[in-house]
């Protein structure tokens, strides 16, 4: 089974992600945790991806592209994968086109008046990457499923949100479009309730495609 996620910042494609993997057994590929990790290790990606991820802006698509297209060749992906945060233009889009045939377009619609509080409230696991809001954390900061220390991201800020979502706007939304037209796409809503409603909706969905 080969999935993409797509959603706004914030829409919940981390959160949604991390169980689909866990139930459907995929490797979960996240571009933003690649990134993240060569950030941290100082490689020369993480040196590139960095001046564009502070800004909230994209990391040039020959770049990203480059690093699914390996990810994607390693053997725990011959049975499949969920690509979390790829493709994010059509560019990308084209070029995964030109390797593979994905199975399943998952898009997380969302309010996009939930998404500010939403992101900026995040803390994420450094293990497992399950996400929690602030609110609903009483001063945990441990993970409630692994028991990995929380942090925030360095993006999730309310300088770098705005910009991220106008890039979502305008290079990433028309992604809808494109897979529409392929009809790929299955649209599940996220609102306040919590993640466990979505993901219902996301699994039965999934269910029928492995029948
Ligand atoms: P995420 O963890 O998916 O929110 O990604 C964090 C940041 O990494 C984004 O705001 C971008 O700067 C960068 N990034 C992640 N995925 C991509 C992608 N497919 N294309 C370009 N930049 C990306």
């Amino acid at each position: 089974m080969k999935l993409i996620l797509l959603g706004a910042p914030g829409a919940g494609k981390g959160t949604q992600a991390v169980r689909i993997a866990e139930k459907y057994n995929v490797p979960h590929i996240s571009t933003g945790d690649i990134f993240r990790k060569n950030i941290k290790e100082q490689t020369p990606i993480g040196v590139v991806a960095k001046s564009y991820i502070d800004k909230g802006q994209l990391v040039p698509d020959e770049v990203t592209c480059k690093i699914v297209e390996d990810r994607i060749s390693r053997a725990d992906c011959q049975n499949g994968y969920m690509l979390d945060g790829f493709p994010r233009t059509i560019a990308q889009a084209e070029a995964l086109d030109k390797i593979t045939n994905v199975d399943l377009v998952i898009n997380i619609d969302v309010d996009f008046s939930l998404l500010l509080d939403r992101i900026c409230g995040r803390r994420v696991c450094k293990d497992c990457g399950e996400t929690y809001h602030l609110k609903r954390l009483n001063g945990e900061t441990k993970c409630a499923r692994c028991g990995g220390d929380l942090y925030q991201r360095k993006d999730d800020n309310p300088e770098t949100v705005q910009s991220r979502l106008d890039v979502y706007n305008a290079q990433t939304a028309p992604l809808i479009a494109y897979y529409t037209e392929k009809g790929l796409i299955f649209n599940v809503h996220s609102d306040e309730r919590p993640p466990e409603v979505t993901f219902e909706k996301i699994a039965q969905k999934l269910d029928t495609l492995l029948k």
